[in-house]
């Protein structure tokens, strides 16, 4: 099965010459919810739907990778988005604000 993003606007695909990770939607169940949150996502997926999930590395700056390069830090959410429509309301920041 080939890895895609599943951030709205992005269509990343895992590649075998690519510099793009891809990382798995977080099981702890509060941080699922920011993620969730974050990426406009129903926060009632069934977990078992989320395992097939992945988030392409565009949408995290080197600030949330820990010093490997490689994995992202416990209280990282995707921060990057190139949505063409500005969504109004609620900023990322807000919204783990909120649920913490
Ligand atoms: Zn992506």
């Amino acid at each position: 099965m080939v890895i895609t993003c599943i951030v709205k606007g992005c269509d990343n695909k895992q590649k075998v010459y690519s510099t793009v990770m891809f990382h798995r939607i977080p099981t702890h169940h509060k941080r699922r919810k920011v993620w969730l949150a974050v990426l406009n996502m129903d926060p009632t997926t069934p977990v078992q739907m989320l395992k097939n999930w992945h988030v392409c590395s565009e949408h995290f700056t080197q600030q949330d990778y820990t010093s490997t390069g490689l994995c992202l830090k416990d209280t990282t959410t995707p921060t990057i988005f190139k949505s063409p429509t500005e969504q109004s309301g609620s900023s990322p920041d807000a919204v783990s604000k909120r649920l913490y």
